[in-house]
């Protein structure tokens, strides 16, 4: 079978989606694109698989149909530390996502929030960004960071180069390297070019992800590959959790 890309990022109703993983599923397949639906699983998130009971129903419901069988973890939130290694087993992938960081003072700061919870600047930000990713790389066991280059909103309109400086690209770069995490190439949060080419040169693997929720979203995942293709990465050196394995050690072939 001739190669085809995983949108290794896409929700269903089981979190905020609008679609029943069925229809992501056809949907996806229908663009030529590998599905897997990655809900939230986090209780910190308003749709949301929030409890272990939920996580297993909700991947009895995956293995229902041929999708590859992803979740989307906040790692401020403890439910990820919480899963019993059976259930972590069923999951191809897993995506690790800063949803909120922590400053050095331990202040919780929520990507989504429009209001920060006291003045911050764009340097202490970036610097408990950079500590939060550090810390999340060390201990939790993902193969993908989702949207690296998410902010929190207040600082959304930044210019990318004032947040993400070399030296902070360089960090962001090394300890996905050394953790073995992919960087997400997101449609919906897309990074910036420099940043994806210091991942690639550093070595890091990248994955493709649309962060898809409506019909029309989930599979899109032309410009990341477009963007990846453009910076010389083979397309079968893109994270596909089939041919390159997860930390959840779940290798068997869901796709016949
Ligand atoms: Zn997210
Ligand atoms: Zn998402």
């Amino acid at each position: 079978m001739s190669w085809r890309p995983v949108d290794c990022h896409a929700h269903s109703l089981f979190s905020d989606g609008a679609l029943t993983v069925g229809q992501v599923a056809d949907r996806v397949r229908s663009l030529g694109v590998v599905p897997s639906v990655a809900d939230h699983i986090s209780r910190d998130v308003s749709r949301s698989v929030s409890d272990i009971d939920g996580v297993r129903a909700y991947l009895d419901a995956l293995d229902g149909f041929p999708v590859l069988r992803g979740g989307e973890f906040c790692w401020h939130d403890s439910l990820w530390r919480e899963l019993p290694p059976d259930l972590v087993l069923r999951f191809t992938h897993r995506l690790g996502s800063l949803h909120a960081i922590r400053l050095a003072d331990d202040t919780l700061v929520r990507a989504f929030a429009r209001r920060l919870p006291r003045a911050i600047t764009v340097r202490e930000y970036m610097s408990g960004h950079l500590a939060s990713l550090e810390r999340l790389a060390r201990e939790m066991p993902v193969d993908v960071l989702s949207h690296p280059t998410l902010v929190a909103l207040p600082f959304k309109n930044v210019d990318p180069s004032e947040l993400w400086t070399d030296a902070h690209e360089r960090r962001m770069v090394d300890v996905l390297f050394e953790a073995n995490i992919a960087f997400e190439i997101s449609t919906r949060y897309p990074p910036h070019e420099r940043i994806v080419r210091c991942a690639v040169e550093r070595g890091v693997r990248l994955s493709l992800g649309s962060d898809g929720h409506t019909l029309a979203q989930v599979g899109d995942i032309r410009r990341p590959l477009a963007l990846a293709r453009s910076l010389g990465v083979r397309d079968e050196d893109l994270y596909d959790p089939l041919r390159h394995g997860s930390k959840t050690r779940s290798g068997q072939a869901v796709l016949a």
